[in-house]
């Protein structure tokens, strides 16, 4: 049980001004496994007020970016050597399985952060332009102060998408983890105190959805970065639209994977599965829609549902464990919901469905598998968020390219196929912001995104550094030469 009773805000622990908690609740055992205050709006304006303060008078916008990026480098050193116990709390936050917590969870927000502490040493903050009118001296100046809303599914990997390119660019930032998962942001805190990082750069508050609104509208908060539902993302993107504040947007998905003809399904079954059921399904770009040519229907369909009914379900901290409980009891019956409502609407249930055998407490569903789905069907158009696979068939290359099209979300997908070439065509014509060939991944140096209902920015790559800049020109003398 770990219990907190204050808040990380200006560099110390600061007591919350009322007295609601957020209990923490582990998915697999139903136990209370962490306590920390639920802020009030009072605490939130607190945390804004010392990251307002660290930015207009502090040093961290003033320090050289190799300094900045000395402490980055730190803190990044630091979650390293306490990755095991990051990956111990986080799946007991959130029920992933321990495998996935130690690379997509812990491993894999050190690896942004390296990036962004590499890119911080060679970008170039300010350059002279020789203009049309003359020479231009170019700044790429820090944002101000973010607010970074974060969502429970992979807690402190997202966490680093929005803070490492904030500190990064020398902007200061407000954190609000979900109410879900938020002792490991608790524990960054400590992290990030012992890196010697001023006070208020950085400033930690947990809260519900009403606090989280009242900082996306405070007036001192310069930008908002986003990770979450659409339904909520287009609640903030209409707050900041008419604050005209910046704001990063990174919702949902609904992403399709396309098994081509040719494709070799001895490698493509184990490739695609853990990108189908990655995080107990709970991932935005989780590859839920399957689309196979007709003519191997049966085929992929076969291999497919003996491989998903092989999938281990089990105790999350069990390092064997594929697939564990479903983050609380209301996501559960979420998605029950859309397995009855696959049914109903004459999708064929091909394995799984119900709750799996031998659990009787936490909140588990078998790993799904529908086939015969039309891709107007709720279960192909709705993101689900749980372990349940829509197999879809097509006729042609061109007919998968639109099926995987026709979608209100475009944050990810996938081809597979023996010919590479054919593969990056397919990729070149889906209308999405992150696309595989033959795998399944996101590179940190590139661009990660939605098209459509999927978001609205990039993190990631230097795109991810450009969302937190402020560009200015500032037009100089026709005879000026560097001093
Ligand atoms: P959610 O939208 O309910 O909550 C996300 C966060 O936003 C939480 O911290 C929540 O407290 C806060 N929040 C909710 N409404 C708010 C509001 N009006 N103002 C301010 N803050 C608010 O989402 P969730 O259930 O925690 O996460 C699952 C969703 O996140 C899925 O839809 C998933 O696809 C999406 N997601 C997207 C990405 C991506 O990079 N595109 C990554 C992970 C998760």
């Amino acid at each position: 049980m770990q219990t907190y009773d204050s808040f990380f805000i200006g560099g110390k622990w600061v007591t919350p001004s009322g007295t609601g908690t957020l209990d923490v609740i582990s998915p697999a055992t139903e136990e209370v496994v962490g306590q920390v205050p639920d802020a009030t709006s009072a605490d939130m304006d607190r945390a804004v007020e010392a990251a307002r303060e660290a930015f207009d008078l502090g040093p961290w916008p003033r320090m050289s970016p190799a300094e900045r990026a000395d402490i980055m480098a730190s803190v990044s050193a630091a979650i390293t050597e306490r990755m095991d116990e990051f990956a111990r709390l986080i799946t007991s936050e959130n029920g992933c399985p321990y495998s996935f917590s130690i690379m997509g969870q812990v491993f894999a927000a050190t690896a942004v952060l390296d990036f962004f502490t590499g890119l911080t040493r060679e970008f170039p903050f300010e350059e002279i332009r020789q203009g049309m009118m003359g020479p231009t001296l170019v700044r790429h100046e820090p944002v101000g102060v973010v607010a970074g809303i974060i969502p429970w599914n992979v807690p402190l990997f997202i966490t680093m998408l929005k803070m490492a390119p904030a500190l990064a660019s020398g902007s200061t930032m407000v954190l609000k983890p979900a109410p879900e998962t938020p002792l490991d942001a608790n524990v960054l805190a400590g992290i990030l105190d012992d890196a010697g990082l001023p006070a208020g750069v950085v400033n930690i508050v947990p809260a519900g959805r009403e606090v989280g609104e009242h900082l996306v509208r405070h007036p001192d908060v310069d930008k908002v970065s986003f990770t979450g539902s659409t339904a909520a993302g287009r609640k903030i993107g209409g707050i900041c639209g008419e604050q005209l504040k910046r704001c990063t947007l990174e919702l949902g998905g609904k992403s399709a994977s396309i098994i081509c003809e040719d494709a070799d399904l001895a490698t493509v079954i184990p490739g695609l599965l853990p990108a189908a059921i990655m995080n107990n399904g709970q991932a935005c770009v989780a590859q839920t829609r399957i689309l196979a040519p007709r003519s191997r229907y049966a085929e992929v369909r076969d291999a497919l549902a003996e491989a998903v009914a092989a999938y281990k379900v089990g105790d999350p901290m069990d390092p064997e464990t594929e697939c564990g409980p479903l983050v609380a009891e209301r996501q559960r019956e979420r998605v029950e919901g859309y397995i009855a409502k696959g049914r109903q609407e004459g999708a064929t249930l091909v394995v799984g469905g119900g709750r799996p055998a031998g659990f009787d407490r936490g909140f588990y569903v078998e790993p799904t598998l529908f086939a015969d789905v039309d891709n107007s069907m709720t279960i192909a158009r709705e993101e689900i968020f749980g372990p349940v696979l829509a197999l879809i068939p097509y006729e042609t290359e061109s007919d998968a390219v639109a099926i995987a099209n026709d979608s209100d979300y475009g944050l990810s997908g996938s081809v597979w196929t023996s010919d590479v070439e054919r593969g990056i065509e397919v990729a070149r014509q889906v209308r999405t912001g992150t696309y595989t060939v033959n795998g399944f991944g996101m590179d940190f140096s590139s661009p990660f995104g939605g098209f459509k209902n999927s978001g609205v920015g990039r993190e990631l790559g230097p795109e991810g550094l450009g969302a937190f800049l402020e560009d200015k020109s500032i037009c100089l003398p026709g005879d000026y030469q560097a001093g």
